[in-house]
């Protein structure tokens, strides 16, 4: 990939890894990768260099129906550990490996099964439906799982007028307006990288790009969404950006997704929202932790049978809706 990000991952204060310079990993990677039968996958928020090699780019979901249909045997996920937690439930006969073993998601740290089973006890007989950014052991005790760009459709398949929603209270309330007839009881959970954006950011773009259309995430806060131009997941907002006839664009949701477009549309003009649009944890992953991930056959994901079967069924449950 000839165009990079480096320059906003800069701003943000991101330091590059350091990569020997005795060793090629890219051809080491290549190489282990034919050896032991695996597959690369990566999420859109991971370093440019990641998605350069990786073997599919995609957002959570996507990247697990990969997961589901390979005939790999192994499963490098370059992503956070909700992720690679969802691809090991999708697929348990497959070995999963998480390069960097501490990379978490805060929003899914926020929440656990008991908080899930208390919810359910305060709110008798109300469905939980689960953001897939959440645990394993989150999605089991929940009815539902869903994804940010079909969160909407899945809480109006419900026939119950009171849902709960877990974790992120910012996509929670975004779902609410657009359903109006429902009324859903939100975890207090947010993303911490999308809650840095704030209103005043999208003010200050639309003075700098008057001409650009600002495209933000439903993790970002209420009034952040209300004023931009199109709001959608991250592969939604990879698709309105490509296809839309607007030649400049303001990205609110995390600087990996620049990575993508600049790649794509490289006539077209893309600024990040603001420059704390960083995920750490999704830049834990270098070439390095890849290849021994590869070499050491780490760090595998075990999700316990009891908890994937339940899991499985919220994610199942999920995928009939959409
Ligand atoms: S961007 Fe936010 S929701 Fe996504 S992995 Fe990072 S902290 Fe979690």
């Amino acid at each position: 990939m000839n165009i990079n990000i480096n320059n906003e991952l800069l701003k943000s204060g991101f330091v590059q890894e350091k990569i020997p310079e005795n060793i090629n990993l890219v051809e080491e990677i290549t190489r282990l990768k034919r050896e032991k039968n695996a597959i690369l996958l990566a999420h859109y928020y991971q370093k440019p260099e990641i998605q350069d090699i990786a073997d599919f780019i995609g957002d959570s979901l996507e990247l697990s129906r990969q997961a589901a249909k390979t005939d790999a045997a192994v499963i490098v996920f370059c992503g956070v550990h909700f992720m690679a937690e969802t691809a090991k439930i999708l697929s348990p006969d497959k070995v999963v490996l998480l390069p960097a073993m501490d990379a978490g998601c805060p929003l899914a740290d926020t929440i656990t099964g008991d908080d899930v089973k208390s919810l359910k006890r305060q709110h008798h007989g109300s469905p939980v439906v689960c953001y897939i950014n959440s645990s394993a052991e989150v999605k089991a005790e929940s009815d539902v799982c869903c994804t940010s760009s079909n969160a909407i459709k899945v809480v109006a398949s419900l026939p119950d007028r009171k849902v709960i929603f877990v974790p992120d209270a910012n996509l929670g309330n975004y779902v609410a307006k657009q359903l109006p007839d429902k009324e859903l009881i939100l975890w207090q959970g947010r993303c911490v990288t999308h809650a840095k954006v704030k209103p005043n950011d999208i003010l200050q773009m639309r003075e700098k790009y008057s001409e650009a259309k600002i495209l933000a995430h439903p993790e970002c806060e209420p009034a952040v969404v209300e004023l931009a131009d199109f709001v959608g997941s991250t592969s939604e907002i990879i698709r309105y950006a490509e296809n839309s006839d607007a030649q400049v664009f303001i990205i609110g949701t995390e600087v990996g997704v620049l990575c993508n477009l600049r790649v794509s549309r490289p006539e077209k003009h893309f600024f990040l929202l603001h420059p704390g649009l960083v995920c750490p944890n999704m830049k834990k992953t270098g070439l390095q932790s890849i290849y021994e991930a590869l070499v050491n056959n780490q760090y595998q994901i075990h999700v316990a049978e009891e908890v994937a079967e339940k899991a499985q069924h919220a994610i199942t449950r999920m995928l009939k809706v959409v």
